[in-house]
This record gives structure tokens, sequence and C-alpha cells, in this order.
């Protein structure tokens, strides 16, 4: 994939990048290892300053940086700025919290005494330098929520960035810089996905994370596992958003046409997979299907629209076939399947919602980026629990009840990283964000999240004599 800024809302290519060679990753690298030598030893009020200093620039650039997003990947102009917005608050969040997230633990005395020491406490360091792979859909917001608590925690990072945002990568690096963290201390490096593996071997780099597709996540965590270095791995989902007879049916059909097309329907967390009690389903169709006509899609940077184009040609193509092969056994069209007529250029595709969804059909077990929805009928809670779980995926999910005794039993038995109640998946610097089974492993973001790339450290002191 070339590395360039190629407009989805016209097809047009503004930008391409070359490549660094490789005296250039060397090098890099070296600055990268440098970098750590010095800011693993800095306290946590100087790394907060300069976080906080990133933040209020980040704040300042929010515009323009909006703009570059919704150029390179088409995010409408209104999220676009809610993701730096976002991004910033998050960034103060880690420079507040950090050092209480990572303060010495110390086990009970009895414990210390037991394990024959004077005393014993855990520390949490830093683990050294961390190669991020990142996904084009949320540019800012995947990087920044490494980013924060990695150089937080005392880590630095590489950043190899999706091959179609560029600027935003390279906006990131300076964002760092500009806000006085050393040199060295975030790089972005521009490279392709060939170079991974060789940066991900090399000895500097101690461990890698990942957000992106099932066959990148699974590449880099076998040349990670190869090497015995540690991952994290955000990949995709299907997430359930289950519709139970007792919901607030009006606000769960508005909520549902959010959480499926946000970001133009490309976010991993987006529910995808709309399972409705047989009591309320007619209902709940009517309402969604007419929010989802309502939507206005179009160009990204007009502040009306709701919908724009899908980031990629590819990403487009793969939507539309996977929504073909629907068709073709047998699902129904409720609304969308198709380009929207009135847009000649660009990579849009109309919001869309399919009934009559069976495992036969691809869209069943894989994972629609883009705006299309498939709407189930469930007989009862189990049998709502039971589609719920049949997916590869388990990254969120939600739950629309007013039953406490299905909210026991959705949280009991949903197999995701997350069940949202009565409102939709969103991360936040608090809530540990992740998930399960072909959704990855680890989390990202708050206690949990720093604490993904620390060397989890016992200080023994026994008698000296
Ligand atoms: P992708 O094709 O996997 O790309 C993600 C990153 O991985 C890019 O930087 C890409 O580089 C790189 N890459 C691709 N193949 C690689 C390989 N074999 N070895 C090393 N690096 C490789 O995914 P995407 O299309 O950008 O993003 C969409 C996917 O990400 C969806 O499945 C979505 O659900 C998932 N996602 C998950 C989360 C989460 O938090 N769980 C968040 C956002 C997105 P190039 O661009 O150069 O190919």
């Amino acid at each position: 994939m070339p590395i360039a800024t190629v407009n989805p809302a016209t097809g047009e290519t503004i930008r391409t990048y070359e490549a660094l060679g490789p005296g250039e990753i060397q090098r890099r690298l070296a600055l990268a290892e440098t970098a750590f030598a010095h800011h693993r030893t800095t306290d946590f009020g100087v790394r907060s300053r300069l976080l906080n200093r990133a933040a209020d620039r980040l704040e300042q650039d929010r515009d323009a940086i909006a703009r570059t997003m919704t150029t390179e990947m088409g995010k409408p102009i209104t999220a676009a700025r809610a993701e730096a917005s976002k991004c910033a608050k998050a960034m103060r969040w880690y420079a507040e919290h950090a050092e209480e997230l990572l303060a010495d633990e110390h086990p009970a005395d009895a414990d210390v005494k037991d394990s024959g020491a004077l005393s014993a406490s855990v520390r949490y360091r830093p683990l050294g330098v961390v190669l991020a792979v990142m996904p084009w859909n949320f540019p800012l917001w995947q990087v920044v929520r490494f980013a924060a608590p990695a150089l937080m925690a005392g880590n630095v990072g590489l950043l190899k960035h999706a091959s179609n945002v560029p600027q935003t990568a390279l906006y990131l690096e300076e964002l760092f810089r500009s806000a006085s963290f050393p040199e060295g201390c975030f790089q972005t490096l521009l490279v392709g996905s060939g170079e991974v593996e060789g940066i991900l071997r090399d000895r500097r780099v101690a461990a890698a994370t990942l957000t992106g597709s099932e066959p990148a996540g699974r590449s880099v965590a076998a040349i990670a596992g190869d090497e015995v270095k540690k991952t994290v791995l955000e990949l995709g989902g299907s997430d359930p958003f289950v519709v139970m007879p007792s919901a607030d049916l009006d606000r769960a059909a508005g909520t549902a046409v959010t959480a499926r097309v946000q970001n133009n329907g490309q976010s991993c967390i987006a529910a995808k997979r709309f399972i409705v009690h047989a009591a309320v389903y007619d209902a709940f169709c009517e309402r969604f299907t007419a929010g989802m006509r309502e939507l206005t899609v179009g160009d990204p940077m007009d502040e009306s629209t709701d919908v724009g184009p899908l980031a990629t040609e590819q990403g487009r193509t793969d939507v539309e076939e996977l929504v073909d092969d629907a068709v073709r056994r047998g699902a129904g069209v409720r609304c969308g399947g198709r380009r929207p007529p009135q847009l000649d250029r660009g990579w849009y595709y109309e919001p869309t919602v399919l009934t009559e969804v069976t495992p036969a059909m691809r869209i069943h077990h894989e994972e629609a980026f883009g705006p299309v929805a498939t709407v189930y009928k469930a007989a009862d809670v189990d049998d709502a629990v039971s589609i719920a779980n049949d997916s590869p995926f388990g990254l969120s999910s939600n739950v629309w009840t007013r039953d406490p005794g299905e909210v026991r039993r959705f949280s009991r038995d949903i197999e995701a990283g997350g069940v949202f109640f009565n409102g939709m998946t969103a991360s936040h610097p608090a809530l540990p964000f992740g998930g399960v089974r072909r959704s990855g492993y680890g989390r990202e973001l708050s206690g949990h999240g720093i604490r993904e790339f620390c060397n989890v450290t016992t200080l023994w002191h026994g008698p000296e004599s």
C-alpha cells in the first residue's frame, strides 16, 4: 500500500510520501533507545507537565488537525473535532492519574513476613521502546490512547501508522516534540507493513501494540511470540445490540442508528448486530430503518453530514461484497444496499439495514466495516444471549432493558470485554477497553492499560545479617 493521502470523498491523491529507508529506520531505533535511557529516569511531575503541554497544543490545533483527518479518511468534520478534543482530555487524565495508577504496592505485613522479608513491595517500571501499529479509523485517538499512558509510564513510542493517514501520523510526532518531550520519545516511522517484522525483531524494541484487523494482529503476535515480546492486540468487533421488551424503544432505536453509523460505520465498537426480542421486533425495525433512511450522506467537510465516504475504495468493495452475499442468500433489505446514486465521486455507501440474516451468510460471522446493520429476531433471553455470543468476536456489547434479572443475566453471560446497558459503547480514559476471542487481548485505558507495558517488579528486602 503506498504511503499517501487520498481523499475518500473525491478519490483524488493529495500527496504521496517516500517510505523511510533502512538506514533511517536504524537511526530512529538508536534514537529511541537513547531517549528511553533518559525518559525512564524522569519523575511523574516532569512527564505530566509535558503531556499537559501536548494537550494544550492539541486543543489549539483542533480545527486544523480535524480537517487533516477528514481529508485523509473521510470522517465527518464534526466527529473529527470531537476526536481531537477527546484526545486532549485523555492526555490530561493520564497526566493527572498516572502516578497514583503506578504507585508502589505493599503486600500485607503477614504475607511479607511469611515470605521471609523485612519488607517487600511491588514497583511498576517501564518496559522500554514500544512499537505501535495503528489503524486509520480514529487516526488520532488510537495513537493517543496508547501514547499517553506509555509515555507517562516512562516508555518511549515508535508509531507505524496506517499508510493512508501519513499527515496525521507526522502531526502526532510533531505534537509531542512541540510539547518538549525529548527527541526520540515519540517517533513516527513512515514505513509500510512489510517493515514491521524487522522493527519488531530489533533487540531495541521491547513490546508492541497493534490495533487493526485480525490478519495484521495474527502476524504481529506471531513475530512477537517468536521473539518473546509482550503484545496487546485490539482487533475487530461485531458488537451485539440487544433490545428487550422493557426497553425505551425510541431511545434504543435512535441510539442504534448512531451506534451503527458513527465514523461512517467504521468503528471497531460500533454496534453491528441488532438482536431484538420478538415482542418489539417490528416496532424497533420500523423506527431503526426510518432513522437510518433519514441520515444525511455526503461531503464529510459539510457540518450537516452524518455519514461520509468509506475510507478506502477497497473498504467499500468489502462492504458491498458482504451485502451482496447476504442478499444472494436471502437477506431482506429494509433500506440502502447500494451506492448513493446522487454521489458519483468518492467511496460512499448508503446506510443499510438487513433482516432475515442466517449463519449461511458471510455477514453473520464477519465484521461489516461500513454503515450496514443486521437485525435478528430473538425468542427470549436465552435466544438473545445465544445470538449475541454466536460471533468469533468479543469486543463490546450493548443491552437495552429495564429488567434487573435480565441485567444480571447479560452481565454474566455475554462474552465480550464490555456490556453497556441502555446506552452505546464508548471509550473513556478511566474505563478499561479491549476484547476477548478474535477481538484480541490485553487492555487499553484506565489503570489496566497503563500497566500493560510495565515491568511489574518485586522488591524484597531480607535481614541484613
Ligand atoms: P489493518 O489493515 O489491519 O491495518 C492496521 C495497521 O496494521 C496499519 O498500520 C497497517 O499498515 C498494519 N498492517 C496491516 N497488515 C499488517 C501485517 N501483516 N503486519 C504488520 N502490520 C500490518 O486494519 P485497518 O483496515 O486499518 O483497520 C480496520 C480494522 O481495525 C477493523 O477490523 C477494526 O475493527 C479494527 N479496529 C480495532 C479497534 C479496537 O480497539 N479493537 C479499533 C479500531 C479498529 P498499512 O496501512 O501500511 O497496511
